[in-house]
């Protein structure tokens, strides 16, 4: 699901502490940096937001680690 990623959604992330991306998800694979399940991660990576008009793309798999 992509969403459009607003102001409002950049400040709350920050104030809390959000985790949606593989980095905080138990299915990634540090070591090869893929997806345990085989989803392509582009998307779903913290750089990937590094830029600020690229939509939200939740992770439908996302497990917190
Ligand atoms: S399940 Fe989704 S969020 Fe988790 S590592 Fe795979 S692609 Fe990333």
């Amino acid at each position: 699901m992509k969403v459009p990623q607003t102001a409002i959604f950049r400040q709350q992330r920050e104030r809390f502490v959000l985790r949606f991306t593989c980095e905080h998800c138990a299915l990634f694979e540090r070591g090869t940096k893929t997806c345990a399940h085989g989803y392509p991660t582009r998307e779903h990576r913290l750089r990937y937001y590094e830029d600020p008009t690229v939509p939200i793309v939740f992770c439908k798999d996302f497990d917190l680690e």
